[in-house]
């Protein structure tokens, strides 16, 4: 595992990759209307996976709710709307439901998995990548 100094270098370039993402996307501005319809996973018919890096990086900056991983609903979704919308995951950011965008941005996702996962080796931190809720089920709240 890397020292605290190297973990801050870590998140620091996992932002500025998520920033250069933003920016992709705002250029090729797939839509959306916000319904927050696809962060309800069942409805949606649809898994997002994350990496650990993601899930430890969002685990940093918020409280993890109390939640059932059987509801299959993100827990962050609050009056539908995304709630660590800064934090939100690769999978959350690069999803858009409009069927023409489809091939684009699965290739753009592949780019930023791979160059995620090449932080975890740059910074020697174990990598694991499952669905986000059971990754985010181990930190989760009971209080
Ligand atoms: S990507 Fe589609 S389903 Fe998801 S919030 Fe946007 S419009 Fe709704
Ligand atoms: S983190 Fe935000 S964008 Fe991602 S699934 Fe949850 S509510 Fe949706």
């Amino acid at each position: 595992m890397g020292s605290p100094p190297a973990l801050e270098n870590l998140y620091s370039e996992l932002e500025a990759l998520y920033q250069r993402l933003e920016e992709e996307l705002t250029v090729l501005n797939p839509g959306c209307n916000g319904c927050g319809t696809c962060c309800k996973f069942s409805t949606f018919d649809h898994v997002l996976y994350a990496s650990s890096i993601e899930v430890d990086f969002i685990k940093r900056n918020r409280e993890i709710p109390d939640f059932n991983v059987t509801d299959n609903v993100c827990p962050f979704l609050k009056d539908n709307q995304c709630s660590i919308r800064d934090f939100r995951t690769l999978g959350c950011r690069i999803f858009y439901c409009n069927p023409s965008y489809k091939q684009i941005l699965c290739e753009m996702y592949e780019k930023y998995y791979r160059m995620i996962k090449e932080l975890g080796i740059k910074y020697d931190v174990s990598w694991r990548y499952l669905p986000f809720l059971n990754q985010l089920v181990r930190f989760k709240s009971t209080s």
